[in-house]
């Protein structure tokens, strides 16, 4: 259509239509209850035995859809890049007490892979200084225990596709959009993992909640209101002794 023309005009009430369809239909499905999700593992155990006992989460609004969207399409861009035997993507590691599924694993140098998308000051740091989140750590290194291997890496990807230049002036980088950070795999992390696996499974089992504790994770916890509304109780309960 031609610029200017006097047919085409915005239609907010259009795009208020998708956006309320989109946030109706797309939401992220359920969580694993039977066991711990290692993706989740790093979180408050309070909070993972809220959840799995069925407390009311916030829905995820469009900005929050359009991430996890995103997010999957590097995920998917990434792994298409490594078929054949010396790969394996999206591989289920399922113990007695945790569940998750690895993005990469590169058999032949022992090698487990995460990938994660970042907003490009944190891709920057991570980039520039290797600095990296201890739960994406975790996590990888729990998969790459599940199959013996020696190295984790995690693999970030920009989602801005480029970088400021104040950005450009404060870090040295090799690329614009991609970058890796590799450690050794450490078993007794993985071996935390699976502790705190078996205590949630226990609390489930007891239909007993783990005691309130603050932390930082607090300011953003999605189960905060069943978790205060617990805690009222417990306190309740606790002064009646
Ligand atoms: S509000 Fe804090 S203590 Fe309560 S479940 Fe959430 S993170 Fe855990």
């Amino acid at each position: 259509m031609a610029e200017g023309s006097a047919l085409a005009v915005p239609d907010p009430e259009l795009a208020e239509y998708f956006i309320e369809r989109i946030e109706r239909y797309a939401q992220p499905k359920p969580r694993n209850r039977d066991r711990l999700s290692a993706s989740q593992a790093h979180r408050c155990l309070r909070a993972v035995v809220l959840e799995a006992q069925g407390a009311k989460l916030p829905p995820v609004g469009i900005k929050g859809l359009l991430a996890f969207a995103s997010g999957h399409a590097y995920h998917d861009l990434i792994q298409s890049a490594f078929q054949g035997d010396e790969f394996a993507i999206e591989t289920e590691h399922k113990t007695k007490f945790v569940i998750g599924h690895s993005d990469l694993w590169i058999k032949r140098q022992s090698l487990m892979i995460d990938i994660k998308s970042m907003n490009v000051e944190d891709w920057c740091e991570f980039a520039a200084s290797g600095k990296v989140k201890p739960e994406h750590v975790s996590q990888c290194t729990w998969y790459g225990a599940q199959e013996k291997c020696e190295f984790g890496a995690i693999v970030g990807v920009n989602k801005n596709g480029k970088i400021p230049a104040a950005l450009k002036r404060k870090y040295t980088v090799s690329s614009d959009v991609i970058a890796a950070v590799r450690f050794r795999i450490d078993p007794t992390l993985a071996a935390e993992y699976e502790e705190k696996g078996r205590l949630a499974l226990e609390h489930l089992d007891n239909d007993t909640i783990p005691p309130f504790e603050e932390l930082p994770e607090c300011r953003f916890c999605p189960v905060a209101a069943a978790c205060a509304k617990a805690y009222r109780r417990e306190s309740k309960e606790a002064s009646r002794v």
